[in-house]
């Protein structure tokens, strides 16, 4: 069924176990060679997403009452499957997603660490026991699992964003139907081939192939509760759905993160962190730094660093070991990108750095890193998410007015500040409207075991992630017992 290196995968959908047919054929090529067919697969229909969830509800009440130590030894298996399969893996990833093999390595390493820190939090599953105000009554608060959950995940990081909500879900006894992104099936039937083959009971854990209007809408109506990593467009619909629904819903979406760069900086490690945040993964990353905020007295020489570096950054082929920065993904992300590079040439000229294809010697959708400089946050460049390898700056006169123009956005994801000041760093870290803040360091790039999010239109919902994870994946009892 499944491909192996440079073959084209064949795959189909997991059900109860069982690798299942669907409604209709799904073909993915590889972004850096269109001349290659990576895999052919069956998307789910309305009639997989009903056998999906039957099977969720059947087996959820065994896998609930399995033991802890039955979840962990599980979630141990999953993660110790990543590890062993990480190189094969990493070339599915690079085929159909042109993520370069350092950077999907690093995301499979990743997705391994967080289901074995989910290994340990089965284990952690805490209730309380509290006194009542009434003689002889004993108050005890635990939580239980809430059911069959629909896992909604995007393609530009397909199996860590997967895994910190599988992880949990399946830790503290849930039942799961996944929906991929139709962008990166591949990885996601190696996904479900290794969660399959963890010991896990059939119909515990399934996984649907198809796009999102019709079987992502569909997880949506089915579920007791919806955890969505996407575009902020698309989580405003799950969102309403969800209330009208009255299940609970996590969800987290898009970025237009601030990197602020202040005078007292060191404008080489400031360019470099710059850089890092703003293009590497091809800047499609939800936390990529998009605005570069620069006080005046450093400006000019940050900017020369940065278009410096973003000119000798590799472009090419992601399966070629000296590529840094591979594809973006489809032609509508193609084109998208180059939209608002002309948008960019509109609002603010000529471009400091890129802004024409790139020639790699294979068909495919690339993109040269692309940096505008003189430009001003009023304008669509810095207040829409462009999702490619794409940045601009934005000179401001002091700090107050970098903090100012930071946090004048729709998002709130993620905030950087580049500084040796000790009071400018904490103001920024107690005044930034983010979720996540990063002094003197990329806005992209963080730890497994800690919560995950933002705030304003960047998520919605509990946090992911670490010990806050139980939050979403547990509802909560209180009894009241006497004897
Ligand atoms: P997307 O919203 O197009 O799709 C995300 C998922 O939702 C896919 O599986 C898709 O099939 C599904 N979907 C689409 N329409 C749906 C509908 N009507 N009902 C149910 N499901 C539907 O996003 P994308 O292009 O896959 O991912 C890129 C976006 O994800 C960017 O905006 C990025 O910032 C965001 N993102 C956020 C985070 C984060 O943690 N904040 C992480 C990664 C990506």
């Amino acid at each position: 069924m499944f491909g192996g290196d440079g073959q084209v995968i064949h795959a189909k959908n997991l059900i109860n176990g069982a690798w299942r047919g669907g409604e209709a054929p799904l073909e993915i090529y590889n972004p850096s060679d269109l001349d290659e067919l990576v895999g052919r697969y069956q998307m789910a229909g309305a009639a997989e997403v009903e056998e999906a969830f039957a099977a969720a509800r059947a087996a959820q009440p065994g896998w609930r009452a399995q033991t802890l130590e039955q979840r962990s030894v599980v979630l141990e298996a999953i993660a110790q499957a990543i590890f062993a399969r990480k190189d094969e893996l990493a070339r599915i990833m690079s085929r159909e997603g042109g993520k370069t093999i350092p950077d999907a390595l690093g995301e499979i390493v990743r997705a391994g660490n967080i289901a074995r820190f989910f290994a340990g939090e089965a284990l952690r599953l805490r209730g309380e026991k509290v006194g009542s105000v009434r003689p002889g009554v004993d108050v005890e608060i635990t939580r239980e699992p809430v059911g069959v959950v629909g896992l909604i995940t995007p393609w530009n990081f397909p199996i860590a964003v997967s895994l910190w909500k599988l992880a949990p879900a399946l830790a503290f006894g849930n039942a799961v139907v996944w929906k991929p992104s139709e962008k990166t099936p591949g990885i996601s039937v190696a996904i479900a081939e290794i969660v399959q083959a963890s010991g896990l009971p059939a119909g515990v854990f399934n996984m649907l192939i198809g796009a999102g209007p019709d079987i992502g809408a569909a997880v949506v109506e089915g579920a007791d509760a919806v955890s969505f990593t996407g575009s902020s467009a698309t989580g405003r619909k799950i969102a309403v759905r969800c209330a009208e629904r009255l299940v609970r819903v996590q969800m987290e979406m898009g970025g237009k993160n601030p990197q602020v760069v202040l005078d007292d900086a060191d404008v080489e490690r400031a360019a470099d962190i710059a850089t890092n945040g703003a293009f590497f993964q091809t800047g499609q990353r939800c936390t990529a730094s998009s605005r570069l905020i620069v006080t005046e007295g450093i400006h000019d020489r940050f900017v020369a660093a940065v278009a410096a570096r973003v000119k000798a950054l590799k472009v090419g082929n992601a399966g070629d070991g000296a590529t840094q920065i591979g594809p973006v993904i489809d032609q509508s992300q193609f084109d998208k990108v180059m939209g608002y590079i002309e948008i960019g040439r509109a609002e603010a000229g000529v471009p400091a750095a890129g802004g024409d294809l790139v020639s790699a010697g294979t068909r495919g959708h690339f993109v040269a890193p692309t940096l505008f400089a003189g430009t001003d946050n009023t304008q669509r460049i810095n207040r829409e998410e462009v999702f490619g390898p794409f940045a601009s700056v934005i000179r401001v006169r002091d700090y107050d007015e970098a903090l100012a123009v930071a946090n004048d956005t729709d998002y709130g994801l993620s905030a950087g500040i580049c500084t040796s000041s000790m009071k400018y760093a904490r103001d920024f870290q107690a005044n930034a409207q983010a979720g996540m803040v990063m002094v003197n360091l990329p806005t992209a790039g963080v730890d497994y075991h800690v919560p995950f999010g933002g705030r304003k239109q960047s998520s919605y919902g509990p946090r992911e992630q670490g010990s806050y994870a139980v939050e979403f994946y547990t509802q909560v009892k209180t009894a009241y017992i006497t004897p």
